[in-house]
């Protein structure tokens, strides 16, 4: 599950969490980029970015961070990142990657985006405000690679969509960094930890 985690939240980790109990996948991995391809530039490091999402994944051991984009330096071109997970793992292992229902519907505008579903299978969970109006690109990718159930993910290595709704968690690092801004609450939206460390650092 790729993300800027500009501050990683509630949303991202309980979309992580119901994803493993629901397949029952044997583990997570949180990928923050090192600069994102299509918004601007994080309003902090690479670095903090990548400690407070290894806070917020301390809690359950299924969960971790995948630190290459990072290491990688330069745009974080998702497609790279999937070609270079693909050789770690081998032909056959599947490799699932989590995105949200906006980024989803962003698909046509990402590099390469057609050669994804070679490296991955697409998992696009619900995220409120989103609706699936899917243009026309991504109507026809849908009608290609749409599984008929989600166990159709776990017996190929790549090549499905699939779209699941999950509890609707209505929270945005946008948010988040707008209520710190305002020098109002951002507790509850996102772990403890990571509140703290966003205090003590004065971030946002
Ligand atoms: P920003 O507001 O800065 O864009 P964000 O909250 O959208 O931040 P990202 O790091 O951009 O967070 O998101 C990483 C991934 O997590 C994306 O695929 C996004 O769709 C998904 N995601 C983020 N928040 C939620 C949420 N509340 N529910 C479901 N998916 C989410
Ligand atoms: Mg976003």
């Amino acid at each position: 599950m790729g993300g800027t985690f500009d501050p990683v939240h509630n949303g991202h980790l309980r979309t992580a969490v119901e994803i493993l109990d629901r397949f029952h996948y044997s583990s997570l991995k949180l990928v923050p980029c090192f600069q994102p391809v299509h918004k601007g530039r994080p309003s902090v490091t690479p670095e903090q970015r990548l400690e407070i999402t290894r806070l917020a994944i301390s809690s359950d051991v299924r969960l971790g961070v995948d630190t290459r984009e990072i290491q990688r330096e330069g745009p974080s071109y998702s497609i790279d990142t999937l070609r270079y997970i693909r050789a770690e793992i081998g032909a056959s292992e599947p490799l699932i990657m989590v995105l949200g229902m906006d980024s989803f519907l962003s698909l046509p505008t990402w590099h390469d985006w057609q050669a994804l579903i070679q490296y991955a299978h697409l998992l696009v969970v619900s995220r409120p405000g989103w609706e699936p109006d899917l243009i026309s690109e991504l109507s026809a990718f849908c009608e290609n690679y749409r599984a008929g159930s989600p166990h159709e993910l776990q017996c190929a290595p790549s090549g499905r969509v699939w779209f699941e709704t999950l509890t609707p968690l209505g929270i945005s690092s946008s948010m988040i960094r707008a209520l710190a801004r305002k020098n109002e609450a951002i507790a509850y939206l996102l772990p403890e930890p990571v509140q703290h460390y966003i205090e003590q650092h004065q971030l946002y």
